[in-house]
């Protein structure tokens, strides 16, 4: 074990928690932050303001800076607001009694929504885009109810066009039909002329 991990409290979070992590971050959703006594490496008891998280993480003690930075993402100090709110926490070096250490740090952005798997294109089998205005699952299902079946942009503009030119081919055959025996009429009416 390295010894340098050595000493830390092992029932918060702590920047040897980030080391195995992608990027050496982890977004997590707040699940809590509450006043709590804890017990520093010194055996004395302070009042901290815990994090807990949603996700199976360990709670994080907030510093200053991490409440700071925490205020300025989402605009209140409010510890009930603050529930449900994503963050990405990473580590910074910092320096300190004299030497250097990695401390946890809030990264002062709003961690991106992570974008649902987009539903696929029954006919071509390509991704289905989400629009301005509604997203895969509502286009899929839209397309579902329109056409039977989900697809793409691109596919559901052809399936549309082959639909209108068979309705048109009908309707022609349809309105032959109609000329056609007209036409039988009008020759069946016809010896009356004669
Ligand atoms: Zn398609």
């Amino acid at each position: 074990m390295d010894i340098m991990k050595m000493g830390k409290n092992p029932n918060y979070l702590g920047s040897w928690d980030l080391e195995d992590a992608p990027n050496k971050e982890l977004t997590l959703t707040i699940q809590s932050i509450t006043e709590e006594l804890v017990i520093g490496t010194e055996g004395r008891k302070e009042s901290e303001a815990v994090c807990r998280f949603k996700e199976p993480y360990k709670p994080m003690i907030l510093n200053l800076t991490n409440k700071k930075t925490l205020i300025k993402l989402y605009g209140t100090s409010d510890s009930a607001k603050l529930v449900g709110k994503r963050i990405t926490i990473i580590t910074k070096p910092v320096k300190a009694f004299g030497g250097v250490f990695d401390a946890l740090r809030i990264k002062p952005v709003v961690p991106p929504v992570k974008a649902a798997p987009l539903e696929k294109c029954e006919v071509c089998g390509g991704d289905i885009s989400p629009t301005k205005t509604m997203s895969s699952a509502q286009v899929a299902d839209y397309s579902r109810a329109k056409f039977g079946k989900a697809m793409c942009a691109k596919c559901a503009k052809q399936f549309a066009a082959e639909l209108a030119a068979k309705n048109e081919a009908e309707q022609n055959a349809e309105t032959q039909t109609i000329q056609e025996k007209a036409t039988n009429n009008a020759v069946e009416t016809a010896p009356a002329h004669q």
